[in-house]
């Protein structure tokens, strides 16, 4: 049986619409129609060939989505087929297959362990989760990637509690995700940063108490006077920047104050940042995906 899938063929030039051959199911993997796909940046990344050199090429793309399952290989318990499930980067719990292996003109198609710009999509196990009930097949997409990163930063990796301040830079999906989240525990101010107007508009509609575009302000000045002068108790950075990195670094307090880095960089690019922030009791702070906040939305 074959496929229509959007392959990365070579980095930095158009997708290529291929129909692969499917492999006959191993251990742990699952056939899963695609219903919808999300396209993260990091996906972008990647087909631009922003992230270094590739050596899987041609391969398969994206890491979020929703489907339904076709087909279970052998020692797969957590799902059956007719499961609407939620494709996702993280992984949850059952069988780890691994990445499939599909072939076209007699050539190898690599595959991660989740791959989602395809109509069909051979999957391992623990990539897949039920698609909770009331949830719309389309909305759950975010629960694949944007939404477990957004909230685990500030709740898993950020540790905000009630009351604090933070700045979000970037209200992208996860940016925006950070926010509503931040909106649902009680932060205050919840800050979006943004050079696009449009999305400012919509952290606003998700609850965001302010908004500062860079292109019209001074963002250190304007996140000093909406703390007092203290700096935000939280940053969460959802851009890829260095630069922008570095700035959430600078804008939390003193003492206690945590920037989390969810951005992805370009491979090469470096951050570099003056060490006695650290020295103020700042913390700069890596995530792996919002750090198990999966669980938190998905069952495993
Ligand atoms: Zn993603």
């Amino acid at each position: 049986m074959k496929t229509a899938a959007a392959i990365l063929v070579k980095t930095a030039e158009p997708l290529e619409l291929w129909d692969i051959e499917i492999p006959k199911l191993g251990p742990g993997q699952v056939l899963v129609e695609v219903i919808f796909s999300g396209a993260c940046r990091t996906q972008v990344m990647e087909a631009m060939g922003m992230k270094g050199e590739d050596k899987w090429l041609p391969h398969c793309l994206g890491h979020e989505g929703v489907g339904s399952v076709v087909e279970t290989g052998p020692d797969v318990s957590r799902v059956r087929p007719g499961d609407r499930v939620v494709m996702s980067w993280l992984k949850a719990g059952g069988y780890e297959a691994g990445g499939a292996k599909y072939t076209h003109k007699g050539a190898t198609v690599n595959a991660g362990a989740i791959t989602t710009f395809q109509k069909m999509a051979v999957c391992s196990e623990n990539r897949l989760s039920p698609l909770p009930k009331g949830v719309p097949a389309d909305h759950a997409i975010m629960l694949g990637c944007a939404l477990p990163t957004g909230y685990g930063c500030v709740v898993n990796t950020g540790r905000a509690k009630a009351g604090e301040s933070v700045a979000v830079f970037g209200a992208g999906g996860i940016g925006q995700s950070a926010i509503m989240t931040s909106v649902a525990m009680g932060l205050t101010p919840v800050i979006a940063i943004d050079l696009s107007e449009e999305k400012l508009v919509m952290a606003k509609a998700f609850g965001a108490h302010m908004s500062i575009n860079p292109a019209k302000e001074d963002v250190m000045t304007a996140l000093k006077s909406a703390t007092g002068g203290r700096g935000v108790d939280l940053a969460v950075e959802a851009t890829g920047q260095p630069g922008v990195m570095r700035m959430a670094l600078d804008c939390v307090r003193a003492q206690g104050g945590r920037a989390v880095i969810a951005g992805n960089a370009k491979a090469g690019e470096e951050l570099t940042i003056s060490p006695g922030l650290l020295n103020q009791g700042k913390s700069l702070l890596g995530t792996w995906g919002g750090d198990r906040a999966r669980s938190t939305f998905l069952r495993s």
